[in-house]
């Protein structure tokens, strides 16, 4: 037993299991710090939900987002983290060392990495929740394959959109992407391959107003927001990606956060609470890639390492 129970101290707690958590425990573990990742429910994060990520260096043909959150996994593991699947409950920073309950332990550390992410945004339109996970998803890497052969629409014209519908159009035999502008905020790589793939179709300036059904989702009542018309398209699955939103509900009142929820941190990953440090998603709405996070976690765990090493904390914006 190595828990705050038995009064271990870990020199870090790393809240977090996605790129910017376990980044920062590979180089807390090679800086020989005990560390311990408290993980959420999906060990890898966001990434481990997406079909293929192009973009990480070092991985010329791509690779799947399961498979990088596992090499990570298996790399901070190999520098000595202790992965723990287990939900964050309540914090308490307001002394050290830092306090952090889950269901079944409290943990305590000299220092804490907020790396908590963020997650898809809904659309709060009615029957979105009553079919939630039967029907409306935000995840087409866990649910394309339920869709073979069927209609599907997807909500939203970013990098998720069309990559996460791209993924759909595998299965699908038609992908329905309904946005509320008349342009793309995606990336042109994702606009080039969506306008080129057959089996994808565009409504533009439209609006999801209603998820419709009786035991099944069978369409979506949409609004064109020019002309005020509505109409149905008929589907068989609806799947949203409308934006993100910081997981940082237990964090009010311990650190400081935006007015969008997002932890503040100086550009050394610092937050307001000396000794606690925010990395990933959690703090930064403006990239959201996969390299961002894994370069802020390495960079708020080599904070946490000089903070250990002479306590000094002067924060500089
Ligand atoms: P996003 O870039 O914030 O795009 C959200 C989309 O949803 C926008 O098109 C927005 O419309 C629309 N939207 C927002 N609220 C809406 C509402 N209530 N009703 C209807 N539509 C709404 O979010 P994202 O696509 O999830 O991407 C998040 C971040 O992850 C981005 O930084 C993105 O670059 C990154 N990402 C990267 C990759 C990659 O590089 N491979 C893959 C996925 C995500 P407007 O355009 O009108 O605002």
């Amino acid at each position: 037993m190595d828990t705050g129970q038995t009064g271990q101290i870990y020199d870090l707690i790393i809240l977090g299991g996605g790129p910017a958590g376990l980044t920062a425990a590979v180089y807390a573990g090679r800086a020989a710090r005990s560390a311990v990742v408290l993980s959420g429910p999906l060990p890898g994060g966001q990434v481990a939900t997406t079909q293929m990520v192009e973009n990480f260096p070092g991985f010329p043909e791509g690779i799947s987002g399961m498979e990088l959150a596992q090499r990570m996994q298996a790399q901070a593991g190999r520098f000595g983290a202790r992965i723990v699947i287990e939900p964050v409950t309540g914090v308490d920073f307001s002394t050290p060392p830092f306090t952090i309950q889950t269901h079944t332990e409290t943990y305590r550390g000299r220092t804490v990495i907020i790396a908590t992410g963020a997650f898809p945004r809904r659309l709060g339109v009615p029957g979105e929740a009553r079919f939630f996970g039967r029907g409306v998803s935000t995840c087409a890497t866990c649910d394309g394959f339920f869709y073979k052969g069927r209609r599907v629409v997807v909500v939203g014209g970013g990098d998720s959109a069309l990559d996460e519908g791209l993924f759909l159009t595998r299965f699908a035999r038609e992908v329905v992407v309904v946005h509320r502008r008349d342009q793309l905020r995606a990336a042109k790589v994702y606009q080039e391959r969506a306008f080129a793939n057959p089996v994808m179709r565009f409504v533009w300036d439209s609006v999801v107003e209603e998820i419709l059904g009786e035991q099944t989702v069978s369409g979506v009542r949409v609004r064109n927001v020019k002309s005020g018309e509505t109409s149905v398209i008929e589907a068989d699955g609806v799947f949203v990606y409308v934006g993100m939103r910081p997981g940082t509900q237990l964090f009010a009142g311990q650190v400081e956060l935006d007015e969008q929820g997002y932890v503040v941190t100086d550009r050394r990953q610092r937050t307001s609470r000396p000794g606690v440090f925010a990395a990933g998603d959690v703090q930064s709405p403006d990239f959201r890639q996969v390299v961002v996070a894994a370069a802020s976690g390495a960079m708020a765990a080599l904070e946490a390492d000089r903070f250990l090493a002479d306590g000094v904390y002067t924060r500089w914006n």
